[in-house]
């Protein structure tokens, strides 16, 4: 008997990024595993020991948020109208001196992935301070993550005198999730332009001690390429290129500003990069150069970035919208349906190095799933699948949520996050932090 079976009336499997969709499938599920995905017949139901009937429904691969700051949760709607540079060192980084603890993060992270479940999301790449605390409860709510405490040469609130204690959380989650069945990690020095080079150095020793990706924010505005040409004369992507940090498994954040020669970098390093258009939108940033990169085969995912820059963790509503701004900019509709599907599904995973692992609906995979009701009026007529996920869905469709063969959330129903305890401490700690900055 296999722990779960699926009938599917739709699949999208997403197998080698390819958007066909198969009709009255079987998927079962084992010890976290995708045990078979065939044509479905009446006696499968009888092999199973939690059977879901999705006859009507649409399944498909969890989808991939390839860039988030989770607690970021609770500065929501905290400073708006604002360009980047003041977003960042005006009000969000006194704001986190003030109000990041232990407790912040771990509020913060389950309200974070409370509305990753609800929008389809089972696998989260995250970058904040006490990333340890993000990892317990990601481990207690069931998501698959990549997870990376921030290195910095500012102080930050789980590293104020800058006394290596953020090296030391490294370390400790390296060890302590060696053998994890879904929590990966990885270490994320800040930004090129809040980094030395003895502290890149320092992060590429860890990231070579205990075989990490690197995360990191690059290329995010015109300043920080302008004030890298002026203090190093090289673009932030060529002065990385230059330390050898691009050497290791890298994944870049953002990369909005790059020209040819910082693409052809990434292409040669196998560097990824995760698209996050409507933090971009925000901030006013700017437009990733997306349609080259993709030329360039380089591996592009799609994220969300933190909900006090977006503010949205939902990744279907970014899908749309880094689609229709892709078809504006350059006036060019070569970037498809299909390119974006991909970034949330296995390039999405490729870009996170779990692409053997997850993003897709195969044998031997992880079973990592969601349930997509279609039956709802937005959705009608049905002439395209794909079409629907990307220029229609908006989240509620979705229904019904697996990561490594545990249900997160039946009929929207979550069922690893207790809401009610969740909305009243959110509640409680908004209001020091509302009183706290209205008092400024
Ligand atoms: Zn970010």
């Amino acid at each position: 008997m296999y722990d779960i079976g699926i009938h599917c009336g739709y699949v999208l499997p997403m197998q080698a990024g390819d958007t066909m969709v198969l009709q009255q499938q079987f998927l079962a599920i084992h010890q976290g595993k995708i045990i078979e995905l065939k044509a479905w017949e009446a006696q499968d139901k009888d092999r199973v020991v939690k059977f879901i009937d999705a006859s009507h429904q649409l399944v498909m691969p969890g989808l991939i948020n390839g860039h988030a700051h989770l607690p970021m949760n609770l500065l929501r709607g905290l400073a708006e109208d604002q360009p980047f540079w003041q977003w960042l060192q005006q009000t969000i980084l006194p704001v986190e001196k003030a109000f990041v603890t232990p407790e912040f993060v771990r509020i913060g992270t389950e309200l974070a992935l409370l509305e990753l479940i609800r929008s389809g999301v089972t696998t989260v790449c995250d970058m904040y301070y006490f990333e340890d605390v993000i990892a317990d409860s990601v481990d207690k709510v069931g998501l698959r993550a990549v997870l990376g405490e921030t290195i910095a040469d500012f102080p930050r609130p789980d590293d104020p005198d800058n006394a290596g204690n953020s090296y030391r959380i490294v370390e400790q989650m390296a060890q302590r999730f060696n053998d994890h069945p879904r929590i990966t990690t990885c270490i994320a020095p800040h930004a090129p332009y809040s980094c030395s080079d003895s502290t890149l150095k320092q992060v590429m020793h860890y990231a070579e001690k205990y075989n990490l990706l690197i995360k990191t924010h690059v290329a995010e505005t015109r300043e920080e390429v302008e004030k890298s040409l002026a203090d190093y004369k090289l673009t932030p992507v060529e002065r990385l290129y230059k330390l050898g940090l691009m050497d290791h498994p890298t994944l870049f954040a953002h990369g909005v500003h790059l020209d040819d020669n910082d693409i052809e970098l990434l292409a040669k390093t196998h560097t990824a990069v995760i698209y996050n258009p409507k933090s971009n939108m925000k901030l006013s940033c700017g437009i990733a150069p997306i349609r080259k990169l993709l030329q360039q085969n380089v591996t592009v995912g799609i994220g969300t970035d933190g909900a006090a820059s977006n503010n949205s963790l939902n990744i279907i509503s970014e899908l749309a919208t880094g689609l229709k701004l892709q078809k504006l900019h350059d006036a060019d509709v070569s970037i498809t349906i299909k390119d974006m599907l991909g970034m949330a599904t296995l390039n999405g995973a490729k870009a996170l190095g779990l692409g053997e692992h997850t993003g897709s609906l195969e044998v031997g995979k992880n079973a990592d799933c969601i349930i997509i009701d279609m039956m709802t009026p937005h959705w009608q007529p049905l002439y395209d699948i794909p079409s629907a996920l990307i220029y229609t869905a908006n989240g509620s469709e979705i229904i019904t949520s697996i990561c490594h063969g545990q249900i997160l959330m039946e009929n929207r129903q979550v069922k690893t996050i207790d809401m009610e305890r969740l909305y009243a401490e959110t509640k409680q700690l908004s209001a020091k932090i509302h009183g706290h900055v209205t008092k400024k």
